[in-house]
């Protein structure tokens, strides 16, 4: 019989190695099994929020990440018909004032060695196709290289992303869920590269955006986002490879980019955004970052969520060895502790996307917060999730945004 180990941890991208992390140096025995070999890429606009740069800093690596990274400290957003207005990052805590960029294939690799480092074990090239219970224990089938391999653990943790081929097949989902779409690439050699953050509303459909993100002063991230669900799929293209396309024909990109040269393939991938209806556990089995629909619905972005979604699942499971109740009860009150901290803006998040469907009030919402410093922090408050999100909706904000 394979070596019974106390955690499996089934993908190690920011969710799967931070719980590893925080499992290993909390004493337990933790393998970290992932179809990729590290380094791996994901497709990402490789953007930190400072609730991710908090989470790297409590792990003791945020200045490792930092070093690979461009900090910016203001977020440019362009309207439908070109307004702007430039926004200082808000953050509740002073330290982390910034956006970073970092790639994910640096990114995702400190994260697991910084696991390793701390006693979790790891084996790439290992996809886990199977997933069942047995007795006390959890088993769990990979074709590791070509070679089918079972292991056994007393939990298991999915940090699978958006794919959702497993779950399914678990009956953990009945089906995939409706997804963003979006696509990104590299370019280099851009000779007037703003430095700061931009959101761009101008030349993709709405409900979605353009980003340019900063890597260096003549790298970027560039890519798009759509959100193809309930009315927005009458008008919205299908694939996000034709939004990102038709995004780098716009005149302003199309001045940006001239000389640059891309670098790297262009690539989409879709965003699971769905918490709010999205299982978070089974018998023995706790879903992590985006394996439970955790990226935020209006913005994107995952990052934050997948690694503070593990360290809750950390918690409560170091708590479930120290009591030696793997029941039910404690996977509920994981549950309870992920809906408590995003529930309301998950729920929220279709009226927020309804008022921003509307190429009419974000031009109204950027022209207006460009000569209102009070809006201006009222939206990054907003986006960096420190105020309800309600307030983007509260007649207060609206007749500013209408009266200017
Ligand atoms: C184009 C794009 C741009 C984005 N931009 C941003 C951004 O700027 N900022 C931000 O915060 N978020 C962004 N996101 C979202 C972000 O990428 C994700 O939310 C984040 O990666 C989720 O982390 P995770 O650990 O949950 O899953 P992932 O990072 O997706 O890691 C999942 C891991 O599981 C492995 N895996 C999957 N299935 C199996 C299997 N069966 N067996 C073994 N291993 C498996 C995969 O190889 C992978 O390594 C973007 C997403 C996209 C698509």
């Amino acid at each position: 019989m394979a070596d019974l180990h106390d955690v499996i941890i089934i993908g190690a991208g920011p969710g799967g190695s931070t719980a590893a992390y925080e499992l290993a140096r909390a004493g337990l025995d933790v393998l970290a099994l992932d179809k990729a070999t590290f380094p791996r890429d994901k497709t990402c606009g490789d953007g930190l929020t400072p609730r991710a740069l908090r989470v790297l800093d409590t792990m003791g690596l945020l200045d490792r990440v930092l070093s690979a990274a461009a900090c910016h400290h203001t977020i440019t957003f362009v309207a439908p018909r070109g307004h702007t207005a430039s926004a200082d990052v808000i953050s509740h805590d002073e330290r982390y004032q910034s956006v970073a960029i970092v790639p994910r294939l640096i990114l995702d690799n400190l994260l697991l060695e910084h696991a390793v480092a701390s006693g979790a074990q790891f084996i790439g090239s290992a996809r886990v196709t199977d997933l069942r219970r047995e007795s006390d224990c959890m088993v769990v089938e990979a074709i590791q290289g070509k070679q089918p391999v079972t292991h056994r653990s007393r939990i298991v943790i999915i940090a699978t992303g958006a794919s959702t081929g497993l779950l399914v097949k678990m009956g953990i989902l009945r089906r995939p869920p409706a997804m963003m779409l979006a696509c990104r690439a590299y370019y280099d050699g851009i000779t007037h590269l703003d430095q700061s953050v931009q959101c761009r509303f101008d030349g993709v459909p709405l409900p979605g955006y353009g980003w340019v993100f900063p890597l260096s002063p003549t790298r970027a991230n560039i890519g798009a986002g759509i959100f193809r669900g309930g009315i927005a799929s009458w008008w919205m293209p299908e694939s996000a490879r034709t939004v990102f396309d038709n995004f780098l024909r716009t005149p302003s990109l199309r001045r940006l980019l001239e000389g640059a040269h891309l670098d790297g393939p262009v690539k989409g991938y879709p965003i699971r955004i769905d918490f709010a209806r999205a299982p978070t556990y089974a018998e023995r089995v706790l879903l992590i970052g985006e394996a439970a629909g955790l990226v935020n619905p209006v913005t994107g972005e995952g990052i934050d969520y997948a690694m503070e979604s593990a360290h809750i699942a950390a918690e409560q499971i170091t708590a479930m060895f120290a009591s030696g109740d793997f029941s039910l009860t404690p996977l509920r009150a994981y549950d309870h502790r992920l809906r408590q901290a995003y529930q309301r803006l998950f729920r929220l998040s279709d009226r927020l996307r309804l008022c921003y469907l509307n190429p009419f009030i974000v031009n109204r919402a950027v022209q207006a917060a460009s000569h209102r410093r009070d809006l201006r922090d009222a939206y990054m408050n907003i986006v960096m999730e420190n105020d309800d999100p309600l307030q983007a909706l509260s007649p207060n904000t609206l007749a500013k945004v209408l009266l200017g």
